[in-house]
Parts: structure tokens; C-alpha cells; sequence
């Protein structure tokens, strides 16, 4: 299954325009040896491997001169213990289609994480989260192959080093990793968290709340508020919430006394990126093609389906400098930047290094 010269327009979220030099859909685990001999060759003539899901959390700023494997493994097994639900669930499949699955057969516990795109493969990397719940809440275990050296490995919960949108696969395990299938453990004894954002109207102490009614107001609340990719495209939030020191929070309340932040562990707290750029005034803001999204202003869309990556980034340049200038905060972009020889951010590509 490699394809050349292959068009990754309908493989990223944005619907940017981009083309993959190889592209290999690895669909069954019996594809593992062409796969490996595949990685092989690519690396012997230095050229970069990408692994991808739905490419919802990835920026193509130009063509691809490698290999990209595309992650399509399908398969759902639900077991039960005494206590736990356990679930192991191949790669490619999709994030939300599980958790409507889950839901539907009374297995309870994902329905905070509906309509996050993309593919369960990709929900260890960035530890997927919403409404106050992580993807490292449920997680067991994580099976990857190391594209090294061919091997396969199973990593715990711990090993993966999970953190806010964060893991061992964006550290050590970076390009090297291409994860198979995840193990999730949820409790029979189902809790409730309704305490995060606009789920604080459901009262999760009455025990009345159901899974069904926090995934349907989830699907509701996300609908109104984040465009749907397939209408318009996005990367979802493209900037991550910043996380500051106590001391500094205090210094931008004493101007900005309604600024919304969450405190952390060790003497931090969380603000809100959307809030800080809506402050600059940058809703609706447009470069090219691409725009601020008026409802939300911690999603870049590519508002009339021609935005190129450039503009993309021209934007989101504008954005930090702009949040830097009026708060003095520098915001770290969640989207992944791809370009020709692989992972690189946004500094590097508007400096062009
Ligand atoms: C409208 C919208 C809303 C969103 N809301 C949220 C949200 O609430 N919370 C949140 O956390 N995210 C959110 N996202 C971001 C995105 O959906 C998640 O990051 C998701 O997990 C990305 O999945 P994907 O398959 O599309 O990953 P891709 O974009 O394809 O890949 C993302 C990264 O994961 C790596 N990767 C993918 N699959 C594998 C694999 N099998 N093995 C190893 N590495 C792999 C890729 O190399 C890449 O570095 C949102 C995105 C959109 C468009």
C-alpha cells in the first residue's frame, strides 16, 4: 500500500495543501515486515517518517520529503474484572466513535473526551483532555513499535510520562514511536466530573447525572463553540494554556482583575490563552486565508478553504506577538508544525531555520 507523490489535503484537519513524497497505510499488523524494510530504505537515504493519525493537531507548512505512515489499524475488545471495564483498542481508531461506542454498551468513563478528532493512537501523545479529565486518567498501558530498531514494547501508565498535553512520545520516544494499540482500565463504580467549564451546570453529586447527559451536553457544548473540520478547517486549540508562577498571576491580576486562571501544583497557575488573545482584540483578525475564529479565540481556521500554511503561520506570529506585547506571556503552540524534514515550530519557520 505506498503511494507516491500523495496528497495529504484530505489527511490534515486544516485541509492544507501538502504531498507526502510516500505514503504507506498501515492497515494490518501482517504489514509489520514490508513496513519495517519500507523504514529501512527511507533511512538509509536520510529522508524524514512521519507518523499520522487524522492530522487534527498537525500544521503541514510545506511537502513532505519522506515517508509518511499513515495510522489505520482497526480493532475494539471490552473485557470486564471484577471491579474495571478494560478496554484495548488498535490505533486507528476513531477517538469519538469509541467513546459513543463505550457509551451506547454502558461502559462508562470516556464521555468527557467526545468529539475530540482523531485517532486513539494519538490520544497518549499529547494526552488528550477536556473538561477537566486526561487521557491518563483511564490509560493502563500504551504498545508501540520502536521504528529503530523494529522491536515492539508496552509501556505503563507511568512510563509514559503523561503531563498536560504531554508525553514520553513528544520527549525520548519522539519519531520513534508508533503506537499499535492502547489499553484503558475504567471503573465500574462510574464518578461523575462535572466540575469543569460550562459541565459545572450538571451536578455531579446527584445522583441523577448520567454518562449519556455529560457526553450529549459535552457533544453540545463543543459543537456551539469549536468549528466542525469538516466544514471549516482547524487544528482544534492551537495554542496551549500557559502556565505561570503564582507571583506573576498576581502581577497581571493587579490590571487585569477578571482574568480567569486555575491554580496548579507547585505554586502555579493556568491562564487562558483563548481569553488572553480575545483581550487583543484578535477575533475575526485575517492574514490571507486564514483567520481567528469569531466564537473561539483559541482556534485558526482556514476560513475560505484556501488558506495556505503560510498565512496559517503569519497568523499565528501575529497572535504570540501580540499576547506578548499586551501580557508579557509567550504562548507555545499545541499544534504540531510539520515542514519537508519533519517536526520544527513555529520560531524556526517564520526565521527560517
Ligand atoms: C475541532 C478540534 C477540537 C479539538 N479538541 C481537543 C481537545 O479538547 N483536547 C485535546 O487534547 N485535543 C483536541 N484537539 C486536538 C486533536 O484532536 C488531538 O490532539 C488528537 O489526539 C489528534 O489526533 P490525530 O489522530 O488527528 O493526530 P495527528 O494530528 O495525526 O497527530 C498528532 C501527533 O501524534 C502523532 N501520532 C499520531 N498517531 C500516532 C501513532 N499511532 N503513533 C505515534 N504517534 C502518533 C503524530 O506523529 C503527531 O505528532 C482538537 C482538534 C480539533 C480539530
Amino acid at each position: 500500500m505506498i503511494e507516491k507523490n500523495s496528497s495529504l489535503k484530505a489527511f490534515n484537519s486544516f485541509s492544507i495543501n501538502a504531498k507526502a513524497e510516500l505514503l504507506f497505510r498501515f492497515q494490518n499488523l501482517s504489514q509489520q515486515p514490508e513496513l519495517l524494510a519500507l523504514i529501512k530504505k527511507t533511512k538509509a537515504q536520510n529522508k524524514p517518517i512521519l507518523v499520522l493519525g487524522g492530522g487534527s493537531n498537525t500544521l503541514f507548512c510545506s511537502d513532505f520529503d519522506g515517508l509518511v505512515i499513515k495510522v489505520e489499524l482497526m480493532g475494539v475488545d471490552i473485557t470486564q474484572d471484577q471491579d474495571n471495564h478494560l478496554l484495548t483498542v488498535a490505533a486507528g481508531e476513531n477517538w469519538h466513535q469509541l467513546v459513543e461506542k463505550t457509551i451506547e454498551q454502558g461502559v462508562y468513563g470516556l464521555e468527557n473526551l467526545a468529539l475530540i478528532p482523531g485517532i486513539v493512537g494519538a490520544a497518549p501523545v499529547q494526552n488528550i483532555g477536556a473538561y477537566g479529565v486526561e487521557f491518563k486518567d483511564m490509560c493502563s498501558s500504551v504498545d508501540y513499535i520502536d521504528l529503530e530498531d523494529g522491536t515492539s514494547h508496552t509501556l505503563s501508565n507511568e512510563d509514559c510520562l503523561f503531563a498536560y498535553r504531554d508525553s514520553t512520545f513528544k520527549g525520548k520516544l519522539k519519531d520513534r514511536a508508533l503506537i499499535t494499540s492502547v489499553s484503558m482500565k475504567l471503573p465500574k463504580q462510574w464518578q461523575a466530573h462535572c466540575r469543569y467549564g460550562l459541565l459545572q451546570g450538571l451536578d455531579e453529586t446527584e445522583s441523577t447525572v448520567s454518562a449519556q447527559q455529560i457526553f450529549d451536553s459535552v457533544c453540545t457544548i463543543r459543537s456551539e463553540k469549536l468549528p466542525d473540520p469538516n466544514v471549516i478547517g482547524n487544528a482544534g486549540s492551537f495554542f496551549k494554556n500557559p502556565i505561570v508562577s503564582e507571583q506573576f498571576c498576581q502581577q497581571l491580576l493587579s490590571h487585569h482583575p477578571d482574568m480567569p486562571h486555575y491554580p496548579q501544583e507547585g505554586q502555579m497557575e493556568k491562564l487562558a490563552a483563548g481569553w488572553l488573545i480575545d483581550q487583543c482584540g484578535l477575533k475575526g483578525k485575517k492574514v490571507g486565508g486564514a483567520a481567528v475564529h469569531m466564537q473561539q479565540a483559541l482556534v485558526l481556521i482556514n476560513d475560505n478553504g484556501k488558506a495556505t500554511a503560510q498565512d496559517v503561520i503569519d497568523l499565528a506570529w501575529f497572535v504570540r506577538e501580540q499576547v506578548l506585547l499586551k501580557f508579557a506571556v509567550l504562548l507555545e503552540h499545541e499544534v504540531r508544525f510539520i515542514d519537508q524534514d519533519g517536526e520544527t515550530n513555529l520560531q524556526k519557520v517564520v526565521n527560517n531555520v
